[in-house]
């Protein structure tokens, strides 16, 4: 007997006591729920959507479905350098399979728990698989970063690497053959990346602006850039690639742009006062590799990338966009 919108509701999204956090004063359950959020300081809020093949491909585990879908939020959390706190669930299902359910939830919970975030509400629907989830986080008042706020001569950096995740869906579209190292670690990255959000903490106070990298390197640092009429210089050999990346740019140099437009990494990438580097290699000293720097902020518009004999090319954004 296939579960009811009720069942499935009791059965796999309440928690029974699980994950409750004191700030819930009234959880799901209602018609809506009830929050306290911490005095002097703001709400972050953002959502997402997930929709089966376009933002994960169809044969995609349930339990990575439902780390992803959250993932992909916690990460817009991080990028504002937002403590994150809640999560409501809309999701739409073309049949209750409780296998299913058992596996999505599995994943979902997995993060939510490690982030102590507690799921208050949301809303069952039938329908194609789509996910959207929105979540909600706390800064103290007057401090979340932004994507605005960039100045020439800003150092620009990134946490976390970009490409794999691109590269980890070429390998399970086998769209074409990459004997590429560490295939398991791309396939990871596509499925199961790791919002920055203790990173997103760090950079808090340091950065004047940061974006988390959904789209691509070159369309997110765009977004950063481009309003403020500002370009960037970036080092060739400073690119924030995993070994895999390095690796297929030997056999394949024409292929950097396609790693510098990758989306679904959820790298964070920031703009860094250069008097503040000290203070950010600080915070990252246990873990210097999470953080990479990787160019300047230029006064002119356009994104450069430079190599160590003084080579120069232009680089152009084609990050993916849903109406194009
Ligand atoms: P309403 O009709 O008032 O919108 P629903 O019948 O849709 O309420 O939902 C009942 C309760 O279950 C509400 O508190 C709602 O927030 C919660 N809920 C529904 N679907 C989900 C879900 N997928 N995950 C978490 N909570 C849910
Ligand atoms: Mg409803």
């Amino acid at each position: 007997m296939p579960a009811s919108e009720f069942e499935i509701i009791h059965d796999y999204f309440e928690r029974h006591g699980r994950g409750n956090r004191r700030d819930v004063i009234l959880g799901i359950g209602d018609d809506g729920a009830i929050l306290q959020p911490p005095a002097d300081r703001q709400l972050v809020v953002a959502i997402d959507t997930l929709v089966e093949g376009v933002h994960f491909p169809v044969q995609t585990r349930p339990a990575d479905i439902g780390w992803k879908s959250l993932a992909v939020n916690l990460s817009d959390l991080a990028a504002m350098g937002a403590e994150p706190a809640w999560f409501t669930l809309a999701l739409t299902l073309p049949e209750s399979s409780a296998s299913w359910l058992q596996g999505f939830a599995g994943g979902l919970f997995e993060l939510a728990d490690h982030y102590g975030m507690q799921l208050v509400g949301g809303d069952t629907t039938r329908g194609p698989l789509t996910i959207s989830i929105q979540v909600a986080g706390h800064v103290p008042a007057g401090k979340a970063l932004r994507r605005t706020g960039a100045q020439a001569g800003d150092l620009i950096g990134v946490c976390g690497t970009i490409g794999d995740a691109m590269l980890g869906l070429s390998l399970r579209m086998d769209e074409q053959p990459l004997s590429l190292v560490s295939q398991d670690r791309l396939l990871d990255s596509l499925d199961r990346p790791q919002p920055r959000v203790k990173e997103g903490l760090w950079l808090r106070d340091l950065a004047h602006c940061a974006i988390d990298v959904s789209d691509g390197l070159l369309s997110d640092l765009g977004h950063m850039l481009a309003p403020a009429k500002l370009g960037a210089e970036l080092d060739y050999a400073n690119l924030p690639f995993s070994a895999a990346g390095w690796q297929l740019l030997q056999a394949a140099p024409e292929r950097l742009a396609q790693l510098l437009d990758g989306g679904d990494d959820y790298a964070l990438c920031f703009c860094l006062p250069p008097q503040r580097l000290a203070q950010l290699q600080d915070r990252f000293a246990e873990t210097p590799d999470a953080v990479r720097i990787i160019g300047r902020v230029s006064d002119t518009a356009g994104i450069h990338c430079r190599d160590v004999h003084g080579k120069q090319w232009m680089l152009r954004a084609s990050g993916y966009e849903h109406f194009r």
